[in-house]
């Protein structure tokens, strides 16, 4: 579903006119839609109906307590990644029973935070974290549940910087080396060994390589029971591309269809960590129109926002979308622009060279499919306030983070 339509010939969220709410709570502005929350994940929870399984929604695409609280509400668990996260799924009601913790740098501290709540997974991705995670646990005489991240050296044929299933990523443990790493975990008290993890990569448009992952994590699980290493958790990672601009990713019944005949034939509870596929395209970032200039080489619209609020474009040559709030710039001349923002780099920018409808100062734009990986990477460069975030519902919305002040920029710092 597009929550992002025109209607009265404005764009709008749900029933919401941007234009009205722009008015209301200034730019830029993240907007989310909780319809297209809820559908992303319900997407997911009917395509695996047929097994027992959690979707444990990736905190860190986007970790507002309101898009946590609203998937956690409509059944969703958490992935987690630092002890950061865990607050804040703790925080939005999210039961411990439903959270699990995956990254390659978990601290003793955060282990035992998420030991003493008694969180339903650890993904540990090295020897080394291993023997960290059974000492804490053995010191707060616990046992911490765990499976391993295994590498399963496949490649997802996506950006080097969100491909995490090759051997060269730092990334899990290599496939040749899963074995003797589960042999080393079944052998300490202070560990639990429940499940097999991957997770191979971001933004993936193609099937295969979750097939081919999924074998080799499917086949790992039963040497592991012939050596008497019982897995019932399989968690199959997130990764799950979405549609920016002409990728066609699979269906979520098409991504179903190609793991669950593996996952089937193990009879376990499947695990799965979806983020961008939740929020990406529930959220965009509404900016407006600074000013026009002309080069005479090159013409520029400069907006509001900028790389601190959205900095996909510059680190991932992303491709975001733009579309006018006002329809009628559709029926308009139309340019080659770049759009760019205040921040002081050139590297600022949203779109280059882009096909755009005219747009005049003053214009609002609605940059989309910025749900996901958008505020969640958000900073302060050039002591700039976080953008407000609002969630819409319907016909109403709410404002669920405030925009930020200066006097939020400066707290916790000391003038000498
Ligand atoms: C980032 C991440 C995810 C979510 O990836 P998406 O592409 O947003 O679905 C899931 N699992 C792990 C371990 C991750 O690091």
């Amino acid at each position: 579903m597009d929550p992002f339509v025109y209607r009265h010939s404005e764009l709008s969220c749900e029933r919401v006119s941007l234009r009205a709410l722009a008015a209301a709570t200034g730019t830029p502005a993240y907007v989310y839609s909780k319809a297209a929350l809820l559908e992303g994940y319900r997407a997911y929870d009917r395509a695996f109906a047929e097994v027992p399984h959690i979707v444990c929604y990736s905190v860190k695409a986007n970790s507002n307590l309101a898009v946590l609280g609203v998937l956690g509400k409509a059944g969703a668990g958490a992935d987690i990644v630092s002890g950061g996260e865990l607050f804040r799924a703790l925080r939005a009601g999210i039961p411990t029973d439903r959270i699990i913790f995956s990254g390659v740098g978990k601290t003793p501290d955060e282990m035992r935070a998420a030991l003493e709540v008694g969180i339903l997974l650890f993904n540990v991705e090295s020897l080394s974290e291993l023997r960290a995670l059974d000492a804490v646990a053995r010191e707060l005489g616990v046992k911490a549940p765990v499976a391993l991240r295994v590498n399963p050296d496949v490649n997802p044929q996506t950006h080097a910087y969100i491909a995490t299933g090759l051997r060269t990523s730092k990334f899990g443990i290599p496939y040749d080396q899963a074995l003797e790493a589960y042999e080393e975990a079944a052998g300490l008290k202070g560990v639990e060994v429940v499940g097999a993890d991957m997770h191979i990569g971001s933004q993936l448009t193609k099937a295969a390589p979750f097939a081919d992952a999924v074998a080799r994590i499917a086949s790992l699980v039963k040497t592991l029971r012939e050596r008497a290493i019982e897995i019932r958790l399989v968690d199959v990672g997130g990764g799950l591309g979405i549609r920016y601009r002409a990728e066609t990713p699979p269906t979520h019944q098409e991504y179903a269809t190609v793991l669950l005949p593996a996952l089937r034939e193990l009879g376990v509870t499947v695990l799965l960590e979806p983020g961008r596929s939740i929020v990406g395209n529930a959220g965009l970032l509404l900016t407006r129109v600074l000013y026009r200039k002309d080069t005479g080489e090159k013409k520029f619209v400069i907006i509001d926002a900028a790389m601190n609020d959205l900095i996909r474009p510059p680190l991932y040559d992303a491709y975001h979308e733009i579309r006018p709030v006002n329809e009628a710039r559709l029926g308009g001349p139309v340019e080659t622009v770049d759009v760019v923002g205040p921040v002081c780099e050139s590297g600022d920018f949203v779109a280059k060279d882009r096909e755009l409808a005219q747009a005049q100062e003053g214009d609002l734009l609605a940059i989309m499919s910025a749900g996901a990986y958008g505020f969640a990477m958000s900073s302060n460069y050039n002591t700039r306030p976080r953008a407000v975030e609002v969630l819409v519902d319907g016909d109403s919305y709410t404002i669920v983070r405030r925009r930020e002040t200066y006097e939020d920029l400066v707290a916790g710092e000391t003038a000498l």
